[in-house]
């Protein structure tokens, strides 16, 4: 049965996380030196996670999008792939990835049936990727990038978050390269959500600067009417060419968000800012049985109210979100915990 939230959204898009281990370490996200990892023995096995998928099916869900940490540091993930391609309910299936590993991969996701990829790439240069992420694999997310075409994914994303100062001045040559692989690039505002612990106001570019340097050079973008619930608000360039802008620190869409959020320890959490999430594993591996789990899930999407991003423009004197020594205690608090 279909659920509706406090503000009437209705629950579509699941984020699953496969895995909180990283192989980067960007500055907006893992910029520490050390971090707490989740137990092992706590991350859910493939078949637990499609058990937890059925039953948010059951409630609305029919996108999936697999993320982490890093999706593809998770041994065997196309078999988990594979398993859920299958689920008669799944419209739409995507991975976020930070392309890394990708080139290895590419071809055995799309053979298991993964529909769409979305690559993270902020820079285009080997030095700043290298300052960045803390890893010299430019080049290799390029070669991933390139086995995800051979592979056949058609409609790749890249998703570049724009930091001031780090590769503001890269708009224009990302749009380019995306334009020149036939991929649609989605720039993303810096977000203070937990793990931002370097984040300040003056760091986010906006939506609105990110337009006028993409107007300076390639004229005036028209926007895109679409009515989903996707989080880019895209726009045309003159030629054709599509790109997205993901303003969430600025202009947030809370009002029209309709994701829920499984950690890869199974806890469910309904925003990138809730501070507590709803843990699913324990009464899942106590033996609670489906129709228990159902109406677990039914209650607590029902009585969602989150507008996190929303709340925190409120903010006045804004800050990182939640302070380092409380991270260190939490690691579900943590942005490559809960997946981007
Ligand atoms: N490792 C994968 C990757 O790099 O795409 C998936 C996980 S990563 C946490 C998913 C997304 O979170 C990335 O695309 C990154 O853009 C986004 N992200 C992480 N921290 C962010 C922040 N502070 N502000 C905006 N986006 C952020």
């Amino acid at each position: 049965m279909a659920v509706v939230d406090t503000l009437g959204r209705p629950l579509r898009n699941l984020r699953i996380s496969v895995t909180d281990r990283c192989n980067l370490r960007c500055h907006y996200c893992m910029p520490e030196d050390e971090y707490v990892w989740l137990p092992r023995e706590s991350v859910l096995s493939f078949e637990e996670i499609g058990h937890l998928a059925d039953l948010l099916a059951e409630h609305g869900v029919d996108r999936v999008r697999l993320t982490g940490g890093e999706p593809l540091l998770r041994r065997n993930l196309p078999d988990l792939v594979a398993a859920l391609a299958g689920r008669s309910w799944l419209r739409d299936f995507a991975l976020t990835t930070n392309g890394v590993l990708l080139a290895d991969v590419a071809a055995d996701l799309r053979r298991a049936g993964l529909q769409r990829l979305t690559v993270s790439l902020d820079t285009l240069r080997r030095d700043r990727f290298r300052r960045l992420t803390r890893m010299d694999a430019l080049p290799d997310v390029l070669e991933g990038l390139e086995a995800a075409r051979r592979a056949g994914f058609e409609a790749l994303k890249l998703d570049s978050v724009i930091t001031r100062g780090d590769n503001d001045d890269e708009l224009c040559d990302l749009v380019d390269f995306a334009k020149a692989i036939g991929a649609e690039v989605r720039f993303i505002e810096y977000m203070d959500v937990g793990g931002a612990t370097h984040w300040r106001p003056d760091a986010v570019v906006s939506r609105r600067e990110m337009l006028e340097t993409l107007t300076a050079r390639f004229g005036s973008l028209r926007p895109i009417e679409e009515s989903s619930s996707a989080p880019a608000a895209r726009f045309q360039l003159a030629d054709g060419t599509t790109i997205g802008i993901i303003s969430s620190t600025t202009q947030p869409f809370c009002r029209s968000c309709d994701r829920a959020r499984l950690t890869a320890d199974g806890v469910l959490l309904l925003c990138l800012y809730a501070q507590h999430g709803t843990d699913l594993r324990r009464p899942l591996r106590a033996g609670a049985s489906p129709s228990t789990l159902r109406r677990l899930i039914q209650a607590v999407w029902e009585s969602r109210a989150d507008r996190g991003a929303e709340e925190r423009l409120a903010v006045r004197e804004r800050g990182s979100y939640i302070p380092i020594a409380v991270l260190k205690k939490d690691a579900h608090l943590e942005m490559h915990t809960r997946g981007g």
